[in-house]
């Protein structure tokens, strides 16, 4: 039992069991496959035994998924559908403490983040897609849902991640066999449980827990007909290949490189705390983190003084204490992948600056890290660090700006710092990214589409444009 003490007025506990099964036709089962460990990245601490599914056990949750699609779910009338949503979306709200606490053990983010960002914001994604249900039909979309939608989400984000995937196929009329990832499985199994509260019928959602080839048999499933992955760009581009030649309807959200580009005429208290908020958020593991800062010379210097800054008081520890800013790395893998790529950077000449702070005996930590001086053909200007770590670079001129934002293999986000509307606008043109903040950054929002150009990966989610990853034209195809 872990509980969540800071503010005792807003006690809240949340019980983790020492073992959990899958989710499979509305019940908990112990699979047939072997176990593994999770871990609060914390302390290191082991949290729970987790069941990962065998072949069999993703065969019997897509079975399981066709039945429910077939002869419930996808006859229920769309307003019946929303009631489930609106249902969960409900429960969510009412057990969001549970969530977030869960959230912050298992994935080590800060409390402040989960209570007030993944969780609200997972909540108005099923209140969001709830709205869509009964409105497809009547729209003029001329569309229905595809049948069964295999899942793959990565450690990050899970229970948001979870929200985009599960509430557009839901509402579409599509049921769902969704795998969390191996470092984060316990909110995903939280959620079943809020399925099950919710009255949904046995099958529609079924999570699978395991690794990669748990991943792996929900992909090359032949009656599974639609893949949704987020995650890197190299499994991605696996799972593309996995299902070319297939009638699979694939989305991919994969990696990112984001520029955030402050201009000299950037209101420049606002632009650091966009800057800070762009990379320090959740450890900087966010696909559309600004990675990149390109601050106009003029200002660089005084950009980089206020940033050191502001980076000094950041308050880095126990993601449950809700004062905290920079909570734990997810795992000693990524922790081992930040430090690499940090040591490759300073091997390429870029000068490291990291914030002066006291990091915890256990768990996996890394304090908030700047690179200046690096230029871009630097590793650390290139690839995603996926942590808390943003490389500096220079420009003179809007189009300097331009080439090296769009100088990259990735294409998700950026972002744009200046007091000129215009200029916000011609950016946004001439910016090759899926999503362009301007004067703010890492906002979502579900009425938003979300999605990238070119290693980014293509489908968007979230918005009306989520949608369309979940339907076919109503005169094809038939069903299975
Ligand atoms: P990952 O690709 O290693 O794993 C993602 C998921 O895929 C996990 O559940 C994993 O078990 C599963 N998986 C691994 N191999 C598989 C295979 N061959 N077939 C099917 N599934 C497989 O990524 P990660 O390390 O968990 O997450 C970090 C990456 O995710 C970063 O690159 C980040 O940019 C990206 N990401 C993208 C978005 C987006 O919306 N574009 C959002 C969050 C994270």
């Amino acid at each position: 039992v872990f509980e969540y003490a800071p503010a005792p007025e807003s006690r809240a506990v949340v019980d983790i069991k020492p073992s959990y099964g899958l989710f499979i036709n509305g019940e908990f089962t112990d699979g047939r496959g072997t176990s593994f460990k999770t871990v609060n990245p914390a302390t290191e601490e082991v949290l729970a035994e987790v069941a990962e599914a065998s072949d069999t056990d993703v065969d019997e949750a897509v079975k399981a998924a066709r039945r429910a699609y077939t002869r419930v779910w996808s006859r229920m009338s769309g307003a019946e559908r929303a009631k489930y949503l609106y249902r969960i979306a409900r429960i969510i709200q009412e057990r969001g403490r549970e969530l977030a606490v869960l959230e912050s053990i298992d994935n080590g983010k800060p409390i402040k983040e989960s209570r007030d960002v993944d969780v609200p914001i997972v909540a108005a994604h099923f209140f969001y897609y709830a709205g869509w249900a009964d409105k497809l039909k009547y729209a003029g979309y001329g569309e229905t849902p595809l049948g069964v939608a295999g899942q793959v989400i990565p450690w990050n984000f899970p229970l948001l991640m979870l929200a985009w995937k599960i509430a557009p196929a839901l509402a579409c009329g599509n049921t769902v066999v969704l795998k969390p990832a191996e470092t984060t499985p316990l909110t995903a199994l939280l959620f079943a449980e809020i399925c099950q509260q919710a009255d949904l019928p046995p099958g529609v959602v079924n999570i699978v827990t395991g690794a990669g080839d748990t991943g792996r048999a929900i992909v090359s499933h032949p009656d599974v007909d639609k893949v949704a992955f987020t995650g890197s760009t190299e499994v991605g581009k696996a799972i593309a290949r996995a299902v070319a030649g297939s009638d699979k309807k694939v989305t991919l959200e994969l990696g990112g490189k984001a520029a955030n580009i402050v201009f000299d005429d950037a209101p420049l208290d606002q632009a650091v705390e966009g800057i800070v908020n762009g990379i320090f958020f959740n450890q900087g593991h966010v696909c559309c983190a600004g990675s990149r800062l390109l601050v106009q010379e003029s200002v660089a210097d005084e950009v980089m003084a206020r940033l050191k800054r502001r980076m000094a008081t950041l308050r880095v520890g126990d993601p449950l204490d809700k004062n905290t800013d920079v909570g734990a790395i997810n795992s000693a893998e990524q922790l081992a992948k930040i430090r690499e790529l940090s040591e490759i950077g300073e091997a390429e000449g870029a000068e490291r600056w990291s914030a002066p702070c006291e990091l915890p005996a256990n768990g996996y930590w890394f304090a908030p890290t700047v690179f200046t001086g690096v230029s871009q053909a630097h590793r650390i200007a290139r690839e995603e660090i996926f942590g808390p770590v943003l490389s500096v670079l220079t420009f003179r001129t809007p189009s300097e700006a331009v080439e090296k934002a769009n100088n990259t293999p990735f294409g998700l986000s950026a972002g744009v710092w200046t007091d000129k509307g215009s200029r916000i606008l011609s950016m946004a043109n001439r910016l090759r990214a899926g999503v362009v903040w301007a004067n703010t950054f890492n906002k979502f929002d579900p009425t938003s589409p979300f999605g990238g150009y070119k290693e980014s990966g293509y489908g968007r989610e979230g918005g009306r444009h989520g949608l369309e990853g979940y339907l076919k034209p109503i005169t094809t195809g038939g069903d299975r």
